[in-house]
């Protein structure tokens, strides 16, 4: 079998589309705050990309660069004025944070009502009910592709590799919610490969280029690949050993232009929401 590509790229174009009229038909431009700390080269990148997915989507973006130096009562601050800012809908602050600052407490200070990233307890707590305002990300940008390609996760054993809060442990819930049967895997978990081979979805997230290799893999599997890594080329790569692996699944992301676009098109699709959220208020 050679597998279908799940499109990422493709997708999240289409669906930044249907945001930009979304939004174009709303009363107010919806608007997005997205505030890094310090000079880490991946996160430039990452708010680079926000800055310009607003821009397609028509969304006013407002791009905060703080100081490394920046002091943990400064960037409260700043959440709090944002919080109350009319004109924005959603806020996010890009993480990791420089090592001086507490990364919970900021997450916490973000108005669950703008939290784009859906870290508050609040929106974790209604996604564990299954009532989920916003969906985090990247696990919402897996889903949609499932939904595109026409994958019910009903009835199928789901196994999701990695318990993160941001990726891992959102991605097992949205699929048990859709009525997978789900298995959580992590780096304790002593049977990896007798785990994956009973998945029919089979998630990986955690960040370690080849760590799922074919022999892992059930045939007919549909194989989404989360991780973002760097091989020894300096090339980006997955955790999924993708030649070998696409030759058993009946489905699989590519790295890069599979889960990585989606991520990215969840946020704006998430910052809709909240426009929209406040709209109807
Ligand atoms: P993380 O916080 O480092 O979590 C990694 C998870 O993998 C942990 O739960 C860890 O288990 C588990 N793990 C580590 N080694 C393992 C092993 N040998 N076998 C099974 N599980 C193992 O990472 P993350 O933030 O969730 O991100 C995971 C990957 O996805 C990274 O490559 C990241 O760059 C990528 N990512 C991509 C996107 C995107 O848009 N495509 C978005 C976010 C993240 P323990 O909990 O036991 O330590």
């Amino acid at each position: 079998m050679s597998a279908q590509i799940l499109d990422g790229k493709a997708l999240a174009a289409k669906m930044k589309e249907n945001i930009r009229l979304e939004a174009a038909a709303l009363r107010r431009q919806p608007g997005l705050a997205v505030i890094l700390v310090g000079d880490n080269g991946a996160s430039q990148v990452y708010v680079r990309n926000k800055v310009k997915d607003c821009s397609d989507c028509g969304i006013a973006c407002f791009d905060y660069y703080l100081s490394a130096d920046t002091t943990q009562e400064q960037l409260l601050t700043l959440i709090d004025e944002l919080n109350g800012r009319e004109d924005v809908d959603g806020i996010l602050v890009q993480l990791p944070l420089p090592a001086h600052l507490e990364e919970r407490p900021v997450l916490e200070a973000i108005s669950p009502m703008k939290d784009m990233d859906a870290f508050h307890p609040e929106n974790m707590g209604r996604i564990l009910r299954g009532d989920a305002r916003f969906k985090p990300c990247t696990p919402a940008g897996v889903m949609e592709l499932l939904h595109e390609a026409g994958i019910d996760p009903a009835g199928k054993h789901c196994v999701v590799v990695g318990r993160s809060n941001i990726v891992g442990k959102p991605m097992a819930l949205l699929l048990l919610q859709e009525n997978g049967t789900v298995t959580v895997c992590h780096s304790r978990t002593p049977d990896l490969k007798e785990q994956c081979l009973r998945a029919d979805i089979l998630v990986s997230a955690v960040g370690r280029e080849n760590l799922i290799t074919a022999d892992m893999v059930k045939d007919g599997a549909v194989v989404i690949d989360v991780a973002m890594n760097r091989n020894a080329a300096g090339k980006l790569c997955g955790d999924v050993d993708y030649a070998a692996v696409a030759e058993k699944a009946s489905y699989i992301t590519p790295v890069p232009g599979g889960v990585g676009p989606m991520t990215r098109a969840m946020l704006m699709a998430n910052t809709l929401t909240a426009a929209k959220l406040r709209e109807n208020r």
